[in-house]
């Protein structure tokens, strides 16, 4: 079977790095959602030390693979769908785990950061691991950056080279860690549209963005001098607490 490209299929078969995948997710005795199980080397490993392992695979056609799985442990459950349209609401209290495809990374993250789902570990591209563990007033900071941060953190684990992957990756991977500190509501969406539209033309000021969705330049101005924020500011340099302050002035009254 040809691993396929659309699917993002990069099979990682180095048992040592899969053992230390499964430890830095802490699976030992949990409840385990598992983002594209491949070929099933993870999951095999995820279901010797998990209570409960539920893997959600896109391609059926790795059934042979897959299906076998089930005969030595009991404890594995298979579901062939895709990720992005997986109701999450039964898995709160899972760990999630995954080397998951490239292509969707942002769309799983939003997914899971957006949900009561408390801590997941992630293999991604390294330069995207750069991206998302990146710190207010560097480029690397984004609207991304500030909702993964307004919920939680999300921290590097370990580096895995592309050559332990099949097919061999152009790039490197690392493996990352989320732990939430805030639980998420539906009451935050207009939150969290107000921070993705500080950050929708990052080469502008960023009262200018505040502006798209505030309409009330003069009031705006105000209160960045209230808060001492340079009016001068561009939306990467301002940290997650910034933004919740600014938020708060901004919509408190109105
Ligand atoms: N975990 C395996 C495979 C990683 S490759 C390993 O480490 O070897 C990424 C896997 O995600 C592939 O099996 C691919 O088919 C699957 N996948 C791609 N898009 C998906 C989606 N939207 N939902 C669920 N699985 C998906």
């Amino acid at each position: 079977m040809k691993p396929k490209k659309r699917y993002g299929q990069n099979f990682l078969k180095h048992p040592q790095i899969l053992s230390k995948i499964v430890n830095f997710a802490s699976c030992q005795d949990k409840n385990v959602l598992e983002i594209g199980p491949g070929q099933g080397d993870l999951t095999v490993q995820l279901c010797k030390v998990a209570k409960k392992v539920v893997s959600v695979e896109i391609d059926e056609s790795l059934d042979p693979f897959l299906f076998p799985i089930k005969e030595n442990y009991p404890n594995f459950n298979l579901i062939y769908c895709d990720f992005l349209k997986l109701d999450l609401e039964p898995y709160q209290n899972y760990v999630v785990v995954g080397n998951i495809p490239y292509n969707i990374s942002s769309p799983i993250i939003i997914k899971l950061v957006t949900s009561k789902i408390e801590d997941f570990t992630l293999l991604v591209q390294s330069e995207y691991a750069d991206r998302i563990c990146g710190q207010p007033g560097t480029k690397n900071n984004s609207s991304f950056t500030a909702l993964i941060s307004y919920y939680g953190k999300c921290k590097k684990m370990m580096n895995v080279k592309n050559i332990n992957f099949y097919p061999v990756p152009s790039v490197d991977s690392t493996l990352i860690k989320f732990e939430r500190s805030r639980v998420y509501t539906e009451k935050d969406e207009h939150f969290l549209l107000f921070l993705k539209t500080c950050f929708s033309q990052k080469r502008k000021f960023l009262i200018s963005n505040i502006n798209l969705i505030y309409n009330d330049k003069e009031k705006i101005i105000n209160i960045f001098n209230n808060a001492n924020i340079t009016t001068t500011i561009r939306a990467e340099s301002l940290s997650i607490n910034d933004y919740i302050n600014l938020y708060n002035l901004l919509y408190e009254h109105s």
